[in-house]
């Protein structure tokens, strides 16, 4: 549990950071929120803090489609989060979750003329899926939201009721994660990563238009794989079939981080374990986001003094 949390502009002991019953947010799922790890590096003693800006611009993006006026710049969110961080103290893998929501306490269901809050919270967090070597995923029978329904573009809260469906259907039927199509039957992503696939070694992942969420480890990975691995890259429609097909697949999210594929719908994805094209970008990523890699230092913030 969090022993801190920025509550109503200060940081607060966590048990006094509560709302109302009757906040919009909480009945109508008026909020947009943002995921963000920070990293233990032991060698360093240091906790890094992985690419709060771009999240933070997320964030304020979030907030303009949902109408959310937040008083602060993603560069003063960003510090508030390193602040609160140096509070928690943690010397472990720590996930962050700030969340800007309607604070009203009125019934009506708008986004206009209400009171907007804005909150952070931050807990040690391990893995968010235990099968990162090789996860089985299925195709949902949910469909994914739609830009002109509840924009995925936006981190909304009550968009998440759609990744539960998503989530939920996969786990009781046996896997471990669910894949999405959007309304055109493409693949979007899944219930809460974005999705890539390899063939013929080349990466290729589902445009904005797919209705995705715009991922920061998705951006990430286009990054280190375009710069730094040499990887050939493609952002276009993805079939259901050229999952079924790939050479390999994998999800990527601050949570999941970069987690393979083994089988889609029980279908083997390629050999059916971690292949090597995941395995670079997974070893390039965890260095990369434990401030092991020079050239990308600006992506992580140390949170402790020297
Ligand atoms: N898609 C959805 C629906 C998500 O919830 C997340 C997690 N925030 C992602 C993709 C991955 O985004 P990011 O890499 O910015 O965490």
């Amino acid at each position: 549990m969090p022993k801190f949390a920025f509550f109503h502009g200060k940081i607060v002991p966590f048990d006094e950071a509560k709302v109302s019953v009757m906040t919009h947010a909480l009945n109508y799922g008026t909020g947009c929120f943002e995921g963000i790890r920070a990293y233990w590096n032991a060698e360093d003693e240091q906790l890094y803090a992985f690419r709060l800006l771009p999240h933070y611009q997320r964030l304020l993006e979030s907030c303009k489609i949902m109408m959310i006026d937040l008083p602060y710049t993603a560069q003063q969110m960003s510090d508030l989060t390193v602040e609160l961080l140096r509070k928690e103290s943690n010397r472990e893998d720590t996930y962050i979750r700030p969340l800007a929501y309607k604070s009203s306490e009125v019934i009506g269901v708008r986004l206009n003329n209400l009171q907007d809050d804005f909150t952070i919270f931050a807990t040690p967090l391990g893995r968010y899926l235990e099968k990162e070597e090789g996860a089985d995923v299925c195709i949902s029978s949910w469909r994914r939201l739609d830009d002109n329904a509840i924009p995925p573009r936006a981190k909304v809260t009550g968009s998440y009721a759609n990744a539960a469906f998503s989530k939920t259907e996969a786990l009781l039927n046996g896997y471990d994660e669910a894949i999405v199509l959007d309304e055109s039957g493409h693949i979007s992503e899944g219930s809460a990563e974005n999705l890539f696939i390899v063939r013929q070694g080349k990466l290729i992942t589902p445009p904005p238009s797919s209705n995705i969420l715009e991922g920061v480890t998705r951006a990430t990975v286009l990054q280190l794989a375009r710069e730094d691995l040499g990887l050939e890259v493609v952002e276009r429609t993805i079939d259901r079939t050229e999952l079924y097909v790939a050479d390999e697949a994998f999800l990527c999210g601050t949570g999941v981080q970069v987690a393979a594929i083994a089988s889609v719908d029980r279908r083997p994805v390629g050999a059916g374990k971690l292949g090597p094209v995941v395995t670079r970008i997974r070893d390039l990523y965890f260095d990369v986001v434990r401030g092991k890699v020079a050239k990308y230092a600006s992506w992580c913030t140390p949170v402790y003094a020297k």
